[in-house]
């Protein structure tokens, strides 16, 4: 057996002299992360609000995240969703649906993918979601459709514009038929919104795609992106299996999406709170330079007029 002594020793040897890769929880534990240029510190990422100084990539972050850098930190107050009953069609793949539901609220720290938080810019007030793609991939089942809709009714109840920051691959299958029929219900709580004549504004953030692509995140008054986002109803490699054709540089890029109309302006995480400000000035006529112009105009144009006559 001196070929088998001989072939395990060999073995031993490969393992010694490949590195142990790390496992998902020791790279999401650790104080680094990759971009560009290989390693970079998480706290010097989060300095620049979590978007690389090198190549401009905005990273992922979650809903707590979102609001400190669009409110300003301790600006703003969470709102308590609904929580519907977990995992009510007894889902088990791999692994149950209910377990996978523990993982993510301990890993994210929140019951659902949705948060929606009230807080104030330009003296305005506003109601924001935002969708966390740790949470399952950020997929909207019945608990995430219900905080979308009570953030449109708490926007209603208060006058408040609705600012949604969507991301996540779609409808959650592990709740099959329900996680679907918040695709219309979503759909019909943006209508309510829109009756009640309030801006409702969409930022999209990498990566949204699937049901959200195709139910509330597209009905926006005005269409928002972070530079770079994937923002896509089918994947990439599906279409082009289906229609058999090489898909173009940079397709589903929000950059992309822009010049084919679903987006009207990207713009870059740190400018992202001035923009929607000034933008919600000017549709609510509130606090706004533009405004303030106009009407000094008018003022002295009547003042004008009371002359000549
Ligand atoms: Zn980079």
């Amino acid at each position: 057996m001196n070929w088998l002594t001989k072939a395990i020793g060999l073995g031993e040897k490969i393992k010694k002299v490949l590195r142990k890769r790390p496992s998902r929880e020791e790279i999401e534990s650790s104080d680094w992360t990759s971009c560009c240029k290989g390693p970079i510190l998480k706290k010097d990422l989060e300095n620049n609000l979590w978007v690389c100084n090198s190549c401009g990539k905005h990273h992922r972050i979650s809903c707590r995240q979102r609001f400190d850098i669009f409110f300003g930190k301790n600006a703003y107050e969470t709102i308590e969703t609904p929580q519907p009953a977990d995992d009510p069609l007894n889902w088990v793949d791999t692994k149950s649906y209910k377990d996978r539901l523990k993982i993510a609220r301990k890993k994210t720290n929140q019951n659902c993918a949705v948060m929606i938080a009230r807080g104030t810019i330009n003296g305005i007030e506003i109601t924001a979601g935002a969708i966390n793609f740790d949470f399952i991939g950020g997929s909207c089942g019945a608990a995430e459709s219900e905080a979308i809709i009570y953030g449109v009714q708490h926007a209603i109840d208060n006058q408040t514009p609705y600012v949604f920051f969507p991301c996540g691959g779609g409808q959650r299958m592990f709740e099959s038929p329900i996680a679907l029929a918040g695709m219309t219900r979503t759909t019909l709580a943006i209508n309510e919104l829109k009756k009640n004549k309030l801006p409702y504004l969409v930022c999209f953030t990498d990566p949204t795609a699937g049901g959200i692509t195709a139910s509330f995140a597209m009905l926006g008054d005005i269409h928002f992106a972070e530079p770079g986002c994937l923002i896509a109803f089918a994947g990439k490699r599906v279409i082009q299996a289906t229609v058999k054709e090489e898909l173009p540089e940079g397709f589903q890029k929000s950059e992309y999406v822009q010049k084919t109309g679903f987006i009207d302006l990207i713009v870059e995480r740190k400018d992202l709170r001035e923009k929607i400000g000034s933008i919600l000035s000017i549709l609510l006529k509130k606090n706004s330079d533009i405004i303030s112009i106009s009407d000094e105009t008018s003022e002295d144009n009547r003042t004008l007029t009371k002359a000549a006559s």
